[in-house]
């Protein structure tokens, strides 16, 4: 089967690329194919917390997140064993919480409701670039298209096929999912980073977030390891995210623990090749927190861009579109995310978690404010 553009993955990146081309040329609607593996509503092992960027990108495409059920957590806390930073957005939530699968599945109803086909069950198995297109061999059948997106996440075939020899950073992280316990300080909808594990060799945090599974109130917690250190000692993670929980009243024994890779943004590698390029976890998200929704949405946005401009000029190298990426308000932010998290982590001296989290305040959350969020609106 022929199409011009074929989209390899409907999570956030395949599906927002999808919507920002009809959103931004209505002509190439008709043009669009998306294969997913999966079928949605699928399962998807992410914490689920959507910052403000998500949600602007979102309404610009006409879309409320509202939709779907969330839970919107009022102050964030960033904290050094308990104690630190509390976020407070005034007239506002700081962090809304969404379940992947109701919300990549809420998405791609909407993807379809605009007229882009989305082949469900279909995995791609291999990708074949040549000089006037690119075959695409899955277990339904080939495809050839003029044009590929490669939206398949952390552990997507797409790069693997078209940068075999580029170098790949991946962070490391678990999730579990928790019923809230009676008296525990959290019981709140507050959520709560804690940078406790850094001094222990483990370049990240636990996280622990309210969340709502199938209308019950639940709390998601997991732990985040960047991996940027790869020498010197680490505390296991599984035994450190124990630990976390066990201070606040939890036994990780008793509850399911998975894991996933994230692969983040690293400035010099190379993210397309002649008619093929990356978008969102395929390209790389943010090595700081791991976060990966808003910047798979605004992959979406750049990689449509760039799209559109191939086909008006005919030119399908594609090699603009690393530059389109990181001198864009999303490529400065994932730059500044990725100073900051060689910054941070590399400091393991447990003195200087405390006082960047409880002492150094105004600091960081100017940092946060100018650099690392609010590049959503500004992105064109
Ligand atoms: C434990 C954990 C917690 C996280 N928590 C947060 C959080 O709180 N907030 C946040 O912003 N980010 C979080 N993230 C990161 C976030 O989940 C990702 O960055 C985000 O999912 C990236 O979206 P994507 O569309 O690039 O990839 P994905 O969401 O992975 O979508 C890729 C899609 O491609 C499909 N696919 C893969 N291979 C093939 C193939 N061969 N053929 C066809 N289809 C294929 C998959 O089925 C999938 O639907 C977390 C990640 C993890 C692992």
């Amino acid at each position: 089967m022929e199409k011009d553009i074929l989209i390899i993955g409907a999570g956030p990146a395949g599906l927002s690329t999808a919507l920002h081309l009809q959103k931004l040329e209505p002509s190439l609607t008709g043009r669009i194919l998306i294969l997913e593996k999966a079928q949605h509503p699928r399962p998807k092992l992410c914490a689920g917390g959507l910052v403000g960027d998500a949600e602007v990108l979102l309404e610009r495409l006409g879309l409320d997140v509202c939709e779907i059920p969330h839970v919107d957590n009022q102050v964030t806390h960033f904290d050094f064993a308990g104690k630190g930073l509390s976020v407070r957005i005034p007239g506002a939530h700081s962090l809304r919480i969404i379940r992947r699968n109701e919300f990549d599945a809420w998405l791609a109803k909407k993807t379809l409701e605009r007229g882009i086909e989305i082949r469900q069950g279909v995995t791609v198995l291999k990708i074949l670039p040549d000089a006037d297109g690119v075959s695409v061999e899955t277990d339904s059948g080939s495809f050839r298209a003029r044009l590929v997106v490669g939206a398949d996440g952390s552990n997507g075939v797409v790069r693997r096929a078209i940068l075999p020899h580029e170098p790949i950073y991946t962070a490391r992280l678990l999730e579990v999912l928790a019923p809230p316990r009676p008296n525990a300080h959290h019981l709140n909808q507050d959520a709560y980073f804690d940078f406790s594990p850094v001094p222990l060799g483990i370049a990240g945090y636990t996280w622990d977030f309210p969340t709502s599974v199938e209308g019950q109130p639940m709390r998601c917690w997991g732990i985040y390891d960047a991996n940027i250190l790869s020498s010197g000692p680490r505390a296991p993670l599984k035994e450190t995210l124990a630990a976390e929980m066990a201070r606040c009243g939890y036994s990780l024994d008793e509850l399911e623990l998975k894991g996933h890779p994230i692969r983040w943004f690293d400035p010099f590698l190379r993210i397309s090749a002649p008619r093929v390029l990356l978008a969102g976890d395929a390209a790389g998200a943010d090595p700081l927190f791991g976060e990966g929704i808003s910047i798979a949405l605004g992959y979406g946005r750049l990689a449509a861009r760039e799209i559109i401009q191939a086909f008006k000029n005919n030119r399908f190298d594609l090699s603009g579109y690393r530059r389109r990426v990181r001198f864009s308000p999303l490529g400065q932010t994932l730059f500044a995310r990725w100073v900051i998290a060689y910054l941070i982590y590399s400091f393991q001296w447990k003195w200087f978690q405390v006082l960047l989290w409880r002492f150094l305040q105004p600091i960081v959350i100017l940092v946060a404010w100018v650099f690392v969020l609010n590049w959503g609106r500004r992105l064109r």
